[in-house]
């Protein structure tokens, strides 16, 4: 028997019907803010992503899916989607003429982490990224998005948004020293890895989860208290936009975004329902990274949200069926066998989800299929109906049934659906 590789995992019957409804909402709250959908490849250069997410992160260095193709090209699948899009925009120059573009993504990422639970190799994310707007209204209409993600997902009960200023290349070296001084002092209480971040990259420290690290940190010096002027007067207006659209948020001084691109606006959706405090969705402004992929100076904000998270909340309330289709066909081979293809036809023709039985079981059995669909009408094609022309409709809801007359069926079934 063939085994699935390590890490990786199947998604089928229920858990694929909240899949598609996630996706769905995401689509459609996408569109409703004017975003446009960008198809990216899975597989990108390495080079890609070693410029954009950074050579010395963790994904970079232990997490790629990365090998030489057989023409000596070093390829890796996309362990995130924010670098690929930006590569994208630069070498298509999306940047010309100059104007404010809004993308979203939705697909497979990869990234050869230690497989634990609810965490996969390949996993899904939705991201959006808009480039060439600064201003403070931009990141609060971003913000606003993934908030209304979980509003439409009926989820926003379980999550909160933190959202942090981490300064700009004006204010940060005078903050990089404070936070260097106060670490220094308290080097031997530090881990190792916190010891190579504080040369080169210092803010990364109170991201930590280490516990030793975490009760240093709780006295360290915030970005947010060392802003420079800009960056203050930008996340005043950030703040201000996002109380107008009414969106609810909680300052979080100590979320950190790891390279140095990342600017001024950092905020991430949170929730606690998923064992220990974990992200549904994250995201902040990278003025520098167009740049840095060889573009000009554009710059960007977005944020990337975990289907399989975002799933996993919708799950725990219990809406979905595993199946639910509109309507039933039931009939006998040689009596209304040709009738029951013709009459499905006609109800998918009218945008009804319909089925049958092709294989013209006894009544009973297609009478538990229709159940087994959830069927919500199940449409009796019998001797006595064939011989009218008609066919015997029961509203499995209500338990009521009405003989139609076959031509007027998909007029019945639609009117009888729009009134629920
Ligand atoms: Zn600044
Ligand atoms: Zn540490």
């Amino acid at each position: 028997m063939y085994k699935k590789v390590k890490g990786f995992r199947d998604i089928y019957g229920l858990e694929s019907r909240y899949w598609q409804k996630v996706e769905k909402i995401l689509k459609e709250t996408f569109n409703s803010f004017n975003y446009q959908e960008f198809y990216l490849p899975v597989l990108e250069k390495t080079e890609v992503f070693n410029r954009g997410i950074g050579s010395t992160t963790d994904i970079v260095e232990k997490e790629m899916f990365a090998f030489e193709d057989r023409d000596g090209t070093h390829v890796a699948l996309r362990p995130e989607g924010t670098a690929s899009i930006v590569r994208a925009y630069v070498e298509n120059k999306l940047y010309n003429p100059p104007a404010t573009s809004k993308y979203y993504y939705i697909g497979p990422m990869f990234r050869r982490e230690r497989p634990q639970k609810g965490r996969f190799r390949q996993f899904t994310q939705a991201g959006i990224e808009v480039f060439g707007s600064a201003g403070p209204a931009i990141d609060a209409d971003v913000i606003c998005i993934l908030y209304k993600l979980a509003e439409n997902l009926g989820i926003d009960k379980y999550v909160s948004m933190e959202i942090n200023s981490i300064g700009c290349p004006e204010c940060r070296p005078a903050y990089y020293e404070k936070l260097i001084d106060y670490f220094t002092d308290h080097k031997e209480e530090l881990c190792e890895d916190c010891l190579r971040r504080l040369d080169k990259n210092p803010m990364r420290i109170l991201d930590c989860k280490n516990p030793n690290c975490k009760t240093i940190t709780k006295l360290a010096p915030v970005a947010l208290d060392h802003l420079c002027d800009g960056c203050e007067e930008h996340f005043t207006g950030v703040k201000s936009y996002l109380d107008a659209l009414e969106v609810p948020y909680n300052i979080n001084p100590m979320m950190v975004r790891g390279l140095d691109y990342y600017v001024r606006t950092a905020f991430e959706m949170v929730t606690d329902k998923l064992g220990a405090q974990a992200a549904v969705g994250a995201g902040g402004r990278y003025d520098g990274l167009i740049k840095l992929l060889g573009g000009p100076e554009v710059p960007g904000i977005g944020f990337a949200t975990g289907i399989d998270r975002i799933v996993a909340l919708c799950m725990l309330d219990e809406t979905e069926k595993e199946n639910e289709i509109d309507a039933f066909v039931v009939s006998f081979k040689d009596i209304s066998d040709k009738a029951a293809v013709k009459v499905v036809k006609l109800l998918r023709d009218a945008g009804i989800s319909a089925d049958m039985d092709y294989d013209f079981r006894k009544m009973k059995k297609q009478f538990s299929l229709a159940d087994k669909n959830g069927a919500r009408f199940t449409i009796v094609l019998g001797e006595d109906e064939m011989a009218k022309n008609t066919a015997t409709v029961r509203d499995m809801e209500s338990g009521g049934q009405e003989e139609i007359e076959i031509s007027n069926i998909n007029e019945y079934i639609s009117d009888k659906l729009r009134r629920n």
